[in-house]
């Protein structure tokens, strides 16, 4: 046992997923749970992933050692401000948003100094939201980030550092604003580019929807998947990740003007060269264990 109680705040996908994982790993006594709506609040008491599930957020926070704020990142700071009264002294609060920075400035404020805050960001998701989305796998072998700020207590950082152990993720620590950046590059741009491919695509008259998702396993297919992922989470993470996004995507427009200079001017060494390159980079996570090279993109594994 890490915890004594875990309150969970937000209960979807990744709160679902913790929820499962810390029972099967018996990581915590007791977990309580809330969410917004009174429709989640009776699915997630179906489930049982919680041992009780509260009506507010207040009544979740009430004695937990371990508080987490499973929430899209934009309701952070409503959330951290409706529960700062009512955290026990010595309780450690987490997030588990997609962006550091932001979150650490909507939520830091509000926390006194008798509670631990330590952020963090699992690597680790699909393209399905909600109380019904989470299963106990979803983060092994995941990286987790922690982003310990200057007043949070090694003893906090270890302890959770422990949990997502327990949860079988590989843990990393790394300084917010860097975390920001490094994800702008792996998951937010990426989003911005299969959201923008897909609304290519249902702009298209020439391609008849037919043809779009007959012939979809040509590269598209994993577009659409991205393309699905929750639009409220999505929103908000290009909202707070806003100047690292915005770094990242001027590069990439930069780099997709020299491509198509290249294939105006019919230079294939250009391609050829840009091609090997990105090929290493695919290898690279497939070693590293982060992907599979099946086929299917291993999708008949995975939930
Ligand atoms: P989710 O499945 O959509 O669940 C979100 C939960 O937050 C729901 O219980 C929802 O309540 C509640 N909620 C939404 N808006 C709220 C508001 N304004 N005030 C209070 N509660 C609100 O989301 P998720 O995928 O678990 O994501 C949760 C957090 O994890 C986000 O910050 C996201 O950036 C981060 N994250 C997501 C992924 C991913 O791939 N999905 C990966 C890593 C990190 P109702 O159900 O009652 O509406």
């Amino acid at each position: 046992m890490i915890y004594n109680r875990v309150a969970l705040i937000g209960l979807g996908l990744i709160a679902g997923s913790m929820a499962y994982a810390i029972k099967r790993a018996n990581l915590a006594k007791e977990i309580v749970g809330t969410a917004r709506s009174a429709e989640t609040r009776d699915t997630v008491r179906r489930l049982g992933f919680c041992d009780r599930v509260t009506d507010t957020a207040a009544e979740a926070v009430k004695d937990a050692d371990l508080v987490v704020l499973a929430v899209p990142v934009g309701a952070m700071a409503a959330i951290a401000k409706d529960i700062a009264p009512h955290l026990a002294p010595g309780a450690t609060v987490t997030d588990v948003g997609s962006v550091k920075r932001d979150v650490i400035n909507a939520v830091g404020p509000f926390l006194s100094d008798a509670v631990d805050f330590v952020p963090c960001h699992p690597i680790a998701g699909t393209e399905h939201s909600g109380p019904d989305s989470g299963f106990a796998e979803l983060f092994e072998n995941r990286w987790t980030i922690l982003t310990p700020i200057a007043s949070t207590t090694a003893e906090a950082t270890q302890k959770l550092r422990a949990l997502w152990e327990g949860m079988g993720a590989n843990v990393d620590e790394m300084d917010p604003d860097h975390h920001d950046l490094v994800l702008a590059v792996t998951s937010h741009c990426p989003h911005l580019i299969a959201y923008t491919m897909v609304g290519v695509a249902d702009d298209l008259q020439r391609v008849n929807d037919t043809e779009v998702i007959k012939y979809s396993a040509a590269g598209f297919r994993d577009f659409t998947r991205i393309a699905a992922s929750d639009p409220t989470m999505w929103r908000d993470v290009f909202l707070s990740n806003k100047e690292a996004t915005l770094e990242i995507l001027g590069r990439f427009t930069e780099e997709l003007f020299a491509l198509q200079r290249a294939i105006r001017t019919g230079d294939g060494d250009h391609l050829f060269d840009y091609f090997t390159r990105t090929r290493a980079i695919r290898r690279g996570i497939v070693e590293a264990g982060q992907d599979t090279d099946a086929p299917d993109f291993g999708r008949g594994t995975k939930r």
